[in-house]
């Protein structure tokens, strides 16, 4: 069986064919620039074909979904002899709001559905709606998956997920914490537990997604029990450009202020706050730590708060769990920033953690990197959203 991976965003549309039988990525590409003019990379990755990087008219998703079907099927680029060959398609969904606690097959009711959560992700939604729109139009009946970033959080408990603000707001609109990186959490836990070599229901883990964004999850016995991104992936730990937790008075003294509208505060607060608000350098953590090397204050700032932070909400969840088994990093910055994992792993010193620089020194594999003698193992562990949405696909169809 394959099943074709997409992640559609406003402009832009990943995706990764894989072969269900090995669970092997058969190409995998990047549409950019969709509506604009338009830019497809195409990467196969088994028999030897070249890639495909050019910029070719990408007016609409549907154009881009024909491309991308176009060169995974023909004889220079395609790696399968025909459409017919794919199986399934499972697309990723931000938000799923209270509706979808787990994955499901793509109908009209379901359609209808992602639709009615688009007020809480206003950007992303109308995006994954369009690439499976698209979908249906250039690959007809094929069955579609919805995989949604929301869904692994449904399982908190409303003492977590509830805001102290009146109650008719969450009865009336819905405002809650949904958290987001879902499914990245979701796969990082389950391969946490088979590391241990334990079953998922003994374990507490805390999964601490470091990336552009980032989002830190409490997981116990395999059930998300709290996170840290809220009714949008604003809050929680400082990010790439994201502000994190901040008190809504900023917000009002800063509007006054400045005269900013709304939406020129949003913008702010997502785009030009984070790490790349602090040092003014960069949201990229490799520029920060080379200018923190070179002696940036404002960078080594940005860094040690991004720690603290992490260390922070992680200990907040060994209080929630009363206790923790396991620690896992993952995501951009937890796969690849050694010193970043060494800095926050100094702050678990009273969990019995240490870290163990050979092991942390490893990269783009599943490695425990606290020594064996640590009281709570701490794990770096590759993410793999498109797996797991091309397995919840094929367990759905089948
Ligand atoms: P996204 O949230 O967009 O999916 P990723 O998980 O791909 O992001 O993470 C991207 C981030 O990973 C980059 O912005 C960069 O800060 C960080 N990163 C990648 N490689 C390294 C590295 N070697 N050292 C430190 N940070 C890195």
């Amino acid at each position: 069986m394959k099943i074709l991976v997409i992640n559609a965003g406003s402009s832009s549309l990943k995706y990764q064919l894989i072969d269900m039988e090995t669970e092997e990525v058969l190409a995998k590409g990047l549409c950019e620039r969709i509506g604009i003019d338009g830019h497809l990379k195409h990467s196969p990755l088994v028999g030897g074909k070249p890639v495909f990087n050019e910029d070719i008219s990408l007016p609409t998703h549907s154009e881009a979904i024909a491309a991308v079907i176009d060169k995974l099927t023909s004889a220079e680029y395609g790696v399968v002899s025909s459409m017919s060959e794919i199986d399934a398609v499972g697309h990723r969904v931000v938000h799923g709001g209270e509706k979808f606690a787990s994955s499901v097959r793509i109908d009209d009711a379901v359609m209808a559905a992602i639709e009615e959560c688009t007020p809480f992700a206003p950007l992303h939604n109308p995006a994954n709606i369009t690439g499976i729109n698209a979908c249906k139009a250039v690959m007809g009946d094929v069955p579609m998956v919805a995989v949604f970033d929301t869904a692994f959080h449904q399982t908190m408990p409303d003492k977590a997920y509830m805001y102290a603000v009146p109650y008719e707001y969450y009865q009336n609109d819905g405002i809650r914490r949904y958290g987001f990186h879902g499914t990245s959490h979701r796969y990082v836990s389950s391969r946490c537990a088979e590391l241990m070599g334990k079953p998922i229901e003994e374990l507490k883990l805390i999964s601490c997604h470091m990336g552009n964004g980032s989002s830190i999850c409490a997981i116990d016995g395999g059930r998300c029990v709290d996170t840290s991104m809220g009714f949008t992936p604003l809050v929680g730990l400082p990010m790439g450009t994201r502000c994190g937790d901040l008190d809504a008075g900023v917000i009002q003294f800063l509007m006054n202020k400045y005269g900013y509208s709304i939406d020129e505060m949003l913008n702010i607060l997502n785009k030009k706050s984070g790490v790349l608000g602090v040092s003014g350098v960069s949201s990229d953590f490799r520029d920060l730590d080379d200018a923190a090397a070179k002696g940036n204050d404002r960078a080594r700032l940005a860094l040690d708060m991004f720690h603290y932070w992490v260390a922070k909400v992680a200990g907040s969840y060994v209080a929630a769990m009363n206790g923790v088994d396991a620690i896992i990093f993952t995501a951009g910055v937890g796969e690849n920033s050694k010193d970043t994992r060494a800095a926050i792993g100094g702050y678990f010193g009273y969990l019995g953690v240490t870290i163990d620089p050979v092991a942390n020194s490893k990269r783009g594999e599943d490695v425990m990197i606290s020594t064996p003698d640590s009281k709570v193992k701490v794990f770096v562990i590759p993410t793999n959203e498109e797996l797991v949405i091309a397995r919840d696909t094929r367990d759905i169809i089948s």
